[in-house]
């Protein structure tokens, strides 16, 4: 029978119509790949509105942008993984609504305007989310792009070139922009609300050493700055304005400001929402059945915490779970959440989660200047750590944390020896 392997009960999804997961790409294929290594021999299906075989998102504003990766390149799988895994992979079709019938679920898609039903014994929402917009005079001009997917990337490429590029929001997205706008050659602005770049995402003494190599790599980054309206005419743009009435030249501004989790087929469903599906250890939504993985979710922690991440760490790990919980078998134990942005030549990599700390301890090597390690801490023990090409150190961090060390800043505080080191006789 479909739905069971051999010696292996799996009584949640009914044979007939399997697994449905609206969404296909870090986190939808993950989860796809992860209920057949489990075993899973029900049917599995993928539907996402976008044209293309799911691919890797992060090149898009780096590798992709200078040239260094095609289309090809950044596929997550080949079609022929996908036919000979039996998952299967309907594109260009939007899942505009979602009904529970008794344990399963009944999506209806459109596509290419013509609408129809699938029904689902199981339905995993990994529908990411959707960039930000600004609303401001001026900023529905077509040069005034987004960066969120494939489609979005060719968009912001085919405009590259044309004259100065301004960039509204100094997060992950805007500074790997900037910084392989500037690889190219083009003037670029950063243009950042805040006194600092990041700041939803990093400690200050990262986000300082970023915007000095921000502006080393000669980018204009503006701190404290409002945009006011987009200037320009119908045919082409000028540049932004700001609120004390300064123009910043630009003929294509990338807005990257964030993005709201796509969350409307979890409302329909009655799903708790808090800035994303709110899922437990397990990935499962408030109903006890629905999964909710990777950005579109938001996970509740055994502290009470709650927090969504952006990141293919977090897609992957929160697949697996969410397969292991459909296929009944062993959840996997999770590791510390990690992620990394390529900025140009600054390469950070962050392990663990920053954010209710107590203390901060800074490693910087005075004879290796370009490397630093943010230490996070609370209580005396280690939590985080924010490595700036410091690939080895976060290597060894990672590591200790997923092994469950927790050192002290003393334990950690002499720079002179290294941290594989000094974390070395540390036991758990
Ligand atoms: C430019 C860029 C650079 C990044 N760089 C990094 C990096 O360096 N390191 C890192 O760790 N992370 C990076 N990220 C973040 C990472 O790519 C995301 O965390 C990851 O893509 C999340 O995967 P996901 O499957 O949850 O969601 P998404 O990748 O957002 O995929 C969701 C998919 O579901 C589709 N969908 C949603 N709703 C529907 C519907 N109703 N019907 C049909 N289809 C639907 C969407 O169109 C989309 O294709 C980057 C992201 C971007 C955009």
């Amino acid at each position: 029978m479909a739905g069971e392997c051999p010696g292996t009960s799996i009584p949640e999804a009914p044979a007939s119509n399997g697994v449905g997961v609206v969404g296909a790409s870090h986190a939808a294929v993950a989860l796809a790949d992860g209920l057949r290594s489990a075993g899973y021999t029900g049917a599995i299906t993928l539907i996402t509105h976008e044209s293309h075989l799911p691919y890797q998102r992060p090149p898009l504003s780096k590798a992709l942008l200078k040239g260094e990766a095609t289309v090809d390149s950044l596929r997550l799988r080949d079609a022929k993984h996908y036919e000979d895994n039996g998952i299967e992979l309907v594109l260009d079709t939007e899942v505009t609504a979602a009904r529970r019938i008794g344990d399963g679920y009944t999506l209806e898609l459109s596509s290419d305007g013509r609408t129809s039903e699938r029904t689902f014994g199981r339905l995993v929402l990994a529908t990411g989310a959707r960039a930000r917009t600004l609303d401001l005079p001026g900023a529905d001009h077509p040069d005034v792009v987004v960066l969120r997917d494939l489609d979005d990337a060719h968009g912001l490429l085919s405009r590259l070139g044309a004259g100065p590029v301004a960039v509204i929001g100094g997060g992950f997205i805007g500074l790997e922009v900037a910084a392989t706008a500037r690889a190219l050659g083009l003037d670029v602005t950063v243009i950042e609300a805040a006194d600092r770049l990041l700041g939803r995402a990093v400690g200050p003494a990262t986000a300082e050493t970023l915007l000095a190599a921000h502006r080393a790599m000669g980018t204009a980054v503006e701190l404290g700055a409002v945009p006011e309206a987009v200037v320009g005419s119908d045919d082409r743009i000028v540049g932004v304005r700001l609120d004390d009435g300064r123009m910043i030249p630009a003929t294509t501004v990338l807005v990257g400001v964030g993005a709201n989790p796509r969350i409307e087929l979890a409302e329909q469903l009655g799903l708790e929402c808090d800035g994303g599906v709110v899922v437990d250890d397990r990935c499962l939504a408030s109903d006890g059945r629905t999964l909710a993985i990777g950005d579109c979710a938001v996970h509740v922690s055994s502290t009470g915490r709650r927090y969504r991440l952006e990141s293919v760490d977090n897609a992957t790990e929160q697949a697996a779970v969410a397969a292991s919980v459909i296929a009944g078998t062993e959840a996997p134990r999770r590791q510390p959440p990690w992620f990394w942005s390529d900025q140009g030549d600054q390469k950070l990599q962050i392990v663990g989660l920053v954010g209710g700390h107590t203390s901060v301890l800074v490693r910087q090597d005075p004879d290796r200047p370009r490397r630093k390690v943010a230490l996070y801490f609370r209580d005396d023990e280690l939590i985080a750590a924010e490595c700036l090409n410091s690939p080895a150190d976060f290597m060894v961090l990672r590591s200790a944390l997923g092994r469950g060390l927790r050192p002290s800043p003393g334990e950690l505080a002499d720079t002179s020896v290294p941290l594989k080191k000094l974390l070395a006789p540390v036991r758990a």
